[in-house]
């Protein structure tokens, strides 16, 4: 399963460009693309799927007998992660360097983006002659571009006790070394347009990120870790979307979510905290000629797998962990639960996860934040408050979530991409 994984951290180097991949394994394995302006006329056994302004995707599937009652089946994994976004004019000339101005996208741990090879992904609107439809172009630059350079310990001798980064003048990524007989050089604005062969003044705006450029890679004895970008969330993406194309439930809906704006709070239009979802689904519903009635009937009874990473138990940090539940890389996925609600929690749902890991032999174990520690939230609990449905989370331990490299074990994306497979198999 690690090679899909590979791949799609690899290619997905923003969230449009993890839509992209998407669409690439949905379009090889059968799926037809259907567009959300238009009405659609859907068959039983058809495989779909659908694209929403480029960073969420739906995928589903419909048995060969269209009975939705019982048997809605939903995943959902989001497409983005922490990183660096450019701002407009981006362009800094700062002692003959040429450095970009960008944003913190997201809760990244800032000090793991220095000194890594650093390149840039994601989408340009350049002017049209309908106004109302720019002309979007996209671009993932798959090799090195920028860096960002610690300073010497010879420099602040205090360094490894700790260094607070300020996020609007430490992180600035140099692009490269200007040219001292160039007055007024642009680097980026100048690549750019060289790269989609336009002139600069075509570009109106654009969306692009910079995103940590190391590939991912075994360690350990065994190969038993995977040190790897992206991890959160490409795993759950790859098993989710993996689980959905192999699954083979012979009634029913099944549905795999890809939502973006996770990492920022997730109430945009592509993300969980849209009406996007339901209306996915009364659109379906629809056409294949239910009644509201048997719409709100089958919704009641849907059931929803949010899948995120996990914390795993830090060899160096054990006192951060639960008392009791401390969740080992390798040993199986997590489920992840909390009073507060930040994941989806409810016994009944819980049980039904834990009964498909022991039906299949699918190793599984638990996950909660310390009681004096915050811990993280997903979209399950904002998912499902928008379409009430019995909800659990779901995802591969990793240690150093939200690190640019963070690192997980080898073994638990099969265990993840098996349980995916089982929920949308009978
Ligand atoms: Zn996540």
């Amino acid at each position: 399963m690690e090679e899909k994984l590979f791949r799609l951290v690899e290619k997905g180097t923003s969230a449009v460009m993890v839509v992209q991949d998407l669409a690439r394994q949905l379009e090889e394995a059968g799926f037809e693309e259907l567009d959300f302006g238009t009405g659609w006329g859907l068959t039983e056994n058809g495989r779909y799927y659908v694209k929403h302004h480029d960073t969420a995707l739906f995928a589903f599937t419909i048995g060969a007998r269209a009975e939705f009652r019982n048997a809605v089946r939903i995943g959902a994994a989001h497409t983005d992660f922490p990183c660096l976004r450019i701002k407009p004019n981006p362009d800094i000339s700062a002692g003959g360097y040429g450095q970009v101005n960008v944003e913190v996208y997201g809760g990244a741990i800032l000090n793991t983006w220095l000194d890594r090879p650093l390149s840039i992904s994601g989408r340009i609107a350049l002017q049209s002659e309908d106004v109302m439809h720019p002309e979007m172009r996209y671009l993932s630059v798959e090799r090195p571009l920028l860096v960002i350079p610690n300073l010497a310990i010879h420099m602040n001798r205090d360094v490894n006790k700790g260094m607070e980064l300020n996020k609007q003048t430490d992180m600035l990524p140099i692009l490269g070394l200007l040219d001292e007989n160039i007055k007024d050089q642009k680097l980026l604005m100048e690549f750019l347009a060289k790269e989609l062969q336009v002139e600069p003044e075509w570009i109106l705006d654009f969306e692009l990120w910079v995103y940590c450029a190391e590939k991912p890679q075994y360690a350990g004895m065994q190969g038993e870790l995977i040190l790897s970008p992206r991890l959160d969330n490409l795993t759950s993406v790859q098993a989710l979307l993996t689980g959905l194309i192999r699954g083979k439930r012979e009634t029913g809906l099944n549905v795999a979510a890809f939502f973006d704006h996770e990492e920022v709070g997730s109430r945009t239009k592509q993300g969980a905290g849209s009406l996007l979802l339901l209306t996915l689904l009364e659109k379906i519903n629809d056409s294949m000629q239910k009644t509201k009635e048997q719409t709100r009937q089958s919704l009641y009874n849907a059931f929803f797998l949010s899948v995120d990473v996990a914390h795993g138990l830090h060899p160096n940090q054990m006192g951060k962990m639960d008392l009791t539940n401390k969740p080992a890389l390798g040993r199986g996925l997590c489920i992840k639960e909390a009073g507060s609600q930040s994941y989806a929690t409810d016994c009944e749902a819980v049980a039904v996860v834990e009964q498909i890991c022991r039906k299949y032999k699918i190793p599984y174990q638990k996950f909660v934040n310390r009681s004096d520690l915050a811990g993280g939230g997903t979209l399950g609990s904002i998912a499902s408050s928008i379409l009430p449905v019995r909800t659990v989370d779901v995802g591969a331990p990793v240690l150093a979530m939200h690190s640019a490299v963070e690192t997980m074990g080898t073994a638990d994306m099969d265990g993840l991409t098996k349980l995916m497979t089982a929920y949308f198999s009978f």
